[in-house]
């Protein structure tokens, strides 16, 4: 399979995430559940001026799933998804966002709290994990696509199996370093008060399954 490059400015964000000695790790869920907050947001601002599609409260959500003996940790949503396009365009390169801005404003500077100010996005999830796979199924769309990626060399889009519509990132979590303990983004409580943190005012429920042990 081959393997599609980042585009060049992705490509050195990605890199100082994923070489990133930044302490607040943490906030890559912070980014990951903003996202998923936006992709809900879409549905409902669609629902608003489509007669064909209702906005049923119930079924718009955040999930997040940590299983230990994978070490993997899950973010599901009920958003809008995204279509293979959208996938390789909104994941493959950096047109807008806080990533921009802080990329001109603190070329000197080593971008310590600047990732915390600004939030850099997608990528953050890099900080944490050392695969990101990200199954989406866009609303309108039968088919769903799998997008994956180990870092700065690339990522694969395939064709994947998704029963409904919305978006599911898997991280792979970091093995453990003397420095560095990524298992505590596999604990309940450490997430619990993550979300506490960071998302208490997101506006639709955030959900949390614990499966393995
Ligand atoms: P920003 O959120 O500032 O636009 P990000 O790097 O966080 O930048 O995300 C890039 C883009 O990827 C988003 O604008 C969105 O189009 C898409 N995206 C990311 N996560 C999701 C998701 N869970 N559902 C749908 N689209 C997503
Ligand atoms: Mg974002």
């Amino acid at each position: 399979m081959t393997k599609k490059q980042f585009q060049a400015e992705s490509k050195r964000l990605l890199d100082m995430m994923i070489h990133s000695i930044y302490s607040q790790k943490e906030i890559f869920l912070r980014e990951l559940i903003s996202n998923s907050s936006d992709a809900i947001d879409k549905i409902y601002y669609k629902a608003l001026t489509d007669e064909q599609l209702s906005f049923d409260k119930e079924s718009y959500y955040i999930k997040v799933v940590p299983n230990k003996e994978e070490r993997t940790l899950r973010i599901i949503d009920t958003g809008i998804g995204m279509t293979e396009e959208e996938l390789e365009s909104n994941l493959g390169t950096i047109a807008k966002s806080g990533s921009l801005a802080f990329k001109k404003e603190n070329e000197s500077k080593d971008g310590h709290d600047i990732i915390g100010q600004f939030g850099v996005g997608f990528y953050a999830a890099f900080m944490v994990a050392d695969v990101v796979t990200v199954i989406s199924k866009a609303l309108g769309s039968d088919v769903a696509y799998k997008w994956e990626s180990e870092g700065a060399d690339g990522y694969t889009i395939v064709p994947t199996e998704k029963d409904s519509v919305g978006t599911e990132i898997i991280l792979k979590m970091k093995e453990n370093t003397e420095d560095e303990n990524y298992d505590e983004y596999l604990e309940e409580y450490r997430l619990k008060s993550i979300i506490k943190k960071y998302s208490d005012f997101i506006r639709y429920p955030i959900k949390m399954d614990v499966t393995g042990s």
